[in-house]
């Protein structure tokens, strides 16, 4: 249902409501007859020529049918709050809107909710964040602190909309890539901002049923073209996908075709410079090594991996 009928249906749950009450209780629509009467009244009386005594013997009359209405509705088991709708949000009654053109808070809620939704992050993956990255379990955690806040001010700059240029995390598996990845992209969502997280072998399986799919006629849209538009792309785990012509080619088109529209990247890789460096073709690795800022995870903790390892993981 559109917000249009949704409110008013809200409307008219009220006015039911309201109906009901003045069914049961004939004496509280009689006095809401007399306000609204006296309110008419008290209105003609600004517009009008009335004199100074009248008006106030109005908004006198006013004030004590507004108590002795209070008083009924108490005697009733009701309160005010029966003539109001009930909205999910009060401040914009559900317009969506504060303000011609100013979106109130809960349409800005809604629509991050949303994008995280479509952002590709696992249930789990929503709850990492920079707060919650623990450098207890690294044996330099300094070293840790600066890869931290070197990804802080990178998602920071891309919840602003300011260009940030790319990032490449590398080392083992198990040193808190993922937990990084995730964090940047939660900021980024919590700024209202698009991310698209996606493992590197899930987007190839997804590209290649998009573009080899049989239907017939004219596409809607380049399947790569969301790809290509989010505000902030993440590829998680480079190198685990089938190495093919087809993986190789729309990745560099992918990273390419980002960098030309300054659109930032992350890309996460249990590789070494080294083996990045054999495993794709040297068009691919020159566009990342030379694009992107390295930030390393070479700390294999101990404590870590015992951790890893009593908690099943
Ligand atoms: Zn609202």
């Amino acid at each position: 249902m559109d917000k249009t009928s949704k409110r008013l249906q809200k409307l008219n749950e009220r006015d039911l409501r309201v109906e009901a009450m003045y069914r049961k209780h004939p004496e509280i629509r009689a006095i809401d007859e007399a306000i609204a009467a006296n309110g008419h009244a008290m209105l003609r009386a600004v517009t009008g020529a009335a004199a100074e005594d009248q008006r106030a013997q109005l908004q006198a009359r006013q004030q004590t049918l507004l108590e002795k209405q209070q008083g009924l509705l108490k005697q009733a088991g009701y309160d005010a709050a029966v003539y109001e709708a009930d909205w999910d949000c009060p401040l914009c009654q559900d317009r969506g809107y504060v303000n011609p053109g100013q979106k109130c808070r809960c349409a800005v809620r809604e629509e991050a909710l949303e994008k995280q939704q479509h952002s590709g992050l696992a249930p789990l993956q929503l709850a990492q964040t920079f707060d919650n990255f623990s450098l207890e379990w690294y044996e330099e955690p300094r070293k840790y602190e600066r890869i931290l806040s070197t990804a802080r001010h990178f998602a920071q700059q891309v919840a602003q909309g300011t260009y940030a240029g790319n990032l490449m995390l590398y080392g083992a598996i198990g040193t808190g890539k993922t937990h990084l990845c995730s964090a940047i992209a939660n900021e980024v969502l919590a700024a209202g901002g698009n991310v698209i997280y996606t493992k590197t072998s899930r987007l190839f399986s997804w590209l290649r049923s998009q573009m080899y799919s049989d239907i017939e006629g004219p596409r809607e849209q380049d399947p790569m073209e969301g790809l290509f538009q989010a505000d902030l792309l993440i590829l998680d785990d480079l190198g685990t996908e089938k190495r093919t012509d087809f993986v190789e080619e729309q990745l560099f088109n992918l990273i390419d075709e980002r960098i030309i529209r300054r659109k930032s990247w992350v890309i996460s890789t249990n590789f070494s410079v080294e083996k990045l460096l054999n495993h794709y073709d040297e068009r691919l690795t020159d566009r990342i090594l030379g694009e992107a800022q390295r930030l390393r995870f070479d700390d294999v903790s101990i404590r870590r991996q015992k951790i890893q390892k009593s908690s099943g993981n």
